[in-house]
């Protein structure tokens, strides 16, 4: 039997194992998917011990993300964003990936929105935000990433091309220019709150959500009533996982199955 996992703390409430467990079902595979949740002083011994033990490829997550770079090799992408977030042990030593960026890329494709000289605001400067402004920066969008923190927005723009800085207070300069609109902040969750007013939000935007828990946020709810297109943060999910699935396993991932497990436990 095949062993893929997810390490991270906490990861209780992770959607990957049926996600992927889906993926085996639906293509007839002898493999599991299992989550571990080591303490932060052991990530050493959990990439060793896991190698040792045959498990096939792991997905990494908060607080990990770095911690494992040491022990890989990365691939150019999550070099440059310096976080691993899928580790596939058929090589030695493991090789590290970041399919964040790809989630983000495919998530774009998969509804035909191009990226390349189209002007896009990202807000947010966390975890989510990099790997959204990695992949735009790839694809070749310009775009303001704003954010509460502001220096945290600068620090990230100056990494990347074709990017700048600013606070919340420039969302009404910038929106009404922009194609593209990400939410990369974690406001919509816990509170049924948009980090955007919603006068500002016009038919000619498409709005990107990362936040999936809820799938239709205050801020999707909001776009969707001035006629643009939504995208919810469902898809960046659903396409890290397909990426990782396909690194590890060479086979085209059955995406719509993996797609229907995961709104079956969001909606
Ligand atoms: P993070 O690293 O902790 O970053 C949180 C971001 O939200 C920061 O930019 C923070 O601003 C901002 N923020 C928090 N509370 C705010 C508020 N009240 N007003 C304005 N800004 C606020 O978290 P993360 O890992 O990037 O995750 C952010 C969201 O993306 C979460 O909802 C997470 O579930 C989601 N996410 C989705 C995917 C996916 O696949 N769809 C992947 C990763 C994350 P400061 O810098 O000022 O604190």
């Amino acid at each position: 039997m095949d062993v893929y996992g997810l390490i991270g703390n906490p990861v209780g409430h992770s959607l990957s194992p049926p996600m992927h467990e889906a993926a085996y079902e639906e293509l007839g595979m002898n493999a599991r998917y299992v989550t571990f949740e080591p303490e932060p002083e052991a990530i050493e011994s959990v990439i060793t011990g896991a190698q040792a033990l045959g498990i096939q490829g792991l997905n990494v997550t908060i607080p990990f993300k770095q911690d494992v770079l040491e022990q890989v090799t990365c691939d150019p992408t999550a070099e440059r964003i310096g976080a691993v977030n899928t580790i596939d042990f058929s090589t030695d030593p493991p090789t590290g990936y970041n399919t964040d960026i790809t989630g983000v890329i495919r998530t774009f494709k998969h509804h035909d929105i191009t990226l390349e000289d189209r002007t896009a605001v990202i807000i947010g400067a966390g975890g989510a935000a990099r790997a959204v402004a990695f992949a735009l920066a790839d694809a070749g969008a310009e775009f303001h990433i704003v954010n509460r923190t502001e220096s945290k927005a600068e620090s990230l723009a100056a990494e990347l091309e074709g990017a700048t800085a600013g606070g919340l207070s420039e969302l009404p300069s910038v929106l009404p220019d922009a194609d593209i609109l990400i939410n990369a902040t974690s406001v919509g969750m816990e509170e049924d709150q948009s980090p955007v007013s919603a006068e500002l939000l016009h038919a000619d935007l498409t709005v990107f959500d990362a936040v999936y828990r809820p799938l239709q946020t205050k801020l999707l709810r909001d776009a969707q009533a001035v006629g643009a297109e939504t995208i919810d943060g469902a898809w960046m999910l659903l396409y890290q996982g397909v990426a990782a699935f396909e690194i590890w396993t060479d086979k085209e991932a059955p995406v719509s199955t993996m797609n229907q497990e995961l709104r079956n436990r969001l909606e």
